[in-house]
């Protein structure tokens, strides 16, 4: 070996000890590093690729945890914020304005769900991440009905079973992953969780949109049993992302939509993680012909360049904080809120959408992947396969039981993941479940290694 590649091989061992020196990294048990889990210095990125400091590529299978969506490194949406950034960086949204934020809530509403015979939604409430997002909306529904003054008792939230919302004291209330949750329960407000309709809990020879319509059964009763108390349902539509890709049928968000317009509660569609094209609409309400009354988007939204959030609301809910009393307004904020170099990402990002006919070419990706995919979910300890658009998981336990699971030691998903590395592809499996969730430029020699390399991978976990 030459000097050359030594120094080359010391520059990503020099990068791994000096990180591990200061960085306390997310969602990550410290001493699980270097040994159990390796650290992948990246120096720079493009397209699919991460490329580390040896220049040795690794394909990013899982969008930077689902944020990047045409691409890393997309040049115009890089030009559009180095544009932004030469010429107005930030400024403070309470009391200023600035074309960013404003072409992009107009281009949002224009975007948005909506359903024949609704008010569309009208109006937009930006945060800095998807928590924030998430807390906004809860907060924005509570408070309406506060503010209408006659519903004292409206305090509680219903949320999904194995639904994510996020991480902060707000948003994990209101989600269901023991794993996140259960250590900080003692901190959380109430929440009245409700049966997932995740089609892979159907009984046997159950079809998803009956497994949907029983749950839909079940959330009926539970809000009769709650009436009067709740002030909004939070959702995923289609897809429980953190909860591992678990995926239902868009019957259930219809009968969400009438119970809540029957009992008079907002739907919280969450679409942080499924908006934007990942489940082959621009978002998934659409596949249900369903509006929400609050609509949070965050992650795909800026393309996966920086931090930012939308809450999209309707007029009523607006309208609900018109007042002369300063308390009945919405007082929440964020010091970044509408960043004007944010607001110039996601600008770019949609004008790609158009440019680009992103969603036509998303169709015939998601077909390759389906094929590519019939050649996984035959293999032993394989449960199931599972596709909606962009999103792919294979749910992996001991012979291909769905009733069963591998024993946690195994550490099943971690093994998969160090040898999905080693052959260069980053998968982050959720627990068991391995999944696809790749950036929308992924080429046919791109998603041909992804699969021969999941094969691999899962071949190498439950050996
Ligand atoms: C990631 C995610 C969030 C939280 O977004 P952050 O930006 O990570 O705070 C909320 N809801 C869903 C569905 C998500 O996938």
């Amino acid at each position: 070996m030459s000097t050359h590649d030594d120094a080359i091989l010391d520059e990503a061992a020099h990068w791994r000890s000096r990180d591990l020196a200061v960085l306390w990294h997310p969602c990550t048990q410290m001493r699980e590093h270097p040994d159990t889990l390796p650290l992948l210095p990246v120096a720079r990125a493009e397209g699919a690729w991460l490329v580390g400091h040896d220049g040795r590529r690794t394909l990013d299978a899982v969008s930077s945890w689902w944020v990047t969506l045409h691409g890393h490194a997309e040049p115009r949406i890089a030009e559009a914020i180095a544009r932004q950034a030469r010429t107005l960086e930030q400024v403070i949204l309470a009391g200023c304005s600035h074309a960013p934020a404003v072409e992009l809530a107009e281009r949002l509403l224009a975007i948005a769900p909506r359903e024949a015979g609704r008010p569309p939604l009208s109006k937009v409430f930006y945060a800095d991440n998807g928590s924030a997002g998430i807390e906004v909306a809860l907060k924005m529904a509570f408070h309406w009905f506060r503010n209408r003054g006659d519903e004292p008792r409206r305090t509680k939230f219903v949320a999904l079973q194995n639904g994510y919302h996020g991480e902060t004291i707000g948003a994990l209330s209101v989600g269901d992953i023991p794993l996140y949750r259960r250590i900080y329960a003692p901190l959380l407000m109430q929440a009245v969780f409700a049966p997932s309709p995740d089609a892979y809990l159907a009984r046997p020879g159950q079809s998803a949109e009956g497994c949907a319509e029983d749950a839909a059964d079940a959330l009926a009763h539970l809000l009769d049993a709650h009436a009067g108390e709740i002030c909004a349902l939070v959702l995923e539509p289609l897809v429980q992302c953190a909860g591992g890709m678990r995926m239902h049928h868009p019957a259930y968000l219809r009968r969400v939509r009438e119970l809540c317009d029957v009992h008079g509660i907002f739907l919280i569609a969450d679409e942080i993680a499924v908006g934007f094209g990942r489940t082959g609409t621009m978002f998934a309400c659409e596949q249900a012909g369903i509006q929400p009354d609050l609509l949070c988007l965050s992650k795909g939204l800026t393309g996966g360049f920086l931090p930012l959030a939308a809450v999209l609301a309707t007029q009523a809910i607006y309208d609900g904080f018109l007042d002369d009393s300063r308390e009945r307004a919405f007082l929440h904020s964020h010091s970044y809120t509408g960043n004007p170099l944010a607001c110039a990402a996601a600008l770019a990002s949609l004008e790609i959408f158009a440019s680009d006919e992103v969603l036509a070419r998303n169709r015939a990706t998601a077909a390759r992947m389906a094929e590519l995919v019939r050649g996984i979910a035959t293999l032993p300890h394989v449960a199931e396969a599972r596709q909606t658009g962009m999103i792919v998981a294979f749910e992996l336990a001991p012979g291909g039981d769905r009733r069963a699971a591998f024993d946690p030691a195994r550490r099943v998903g971690l093994r998969a993941y160090r040898a999905a590395l080693e052959r260069g592809v980053l998968l982050r499996p959720l627990g068991d479940v391995l999944y696809w969730m790749p950036p929308y430029c992924i080429d046919d020699a791109q998603l041909a290694l992804l699969a021969d390399v999941t094969r691999a991978a899962i071949a190498e976990a439950v050996a």
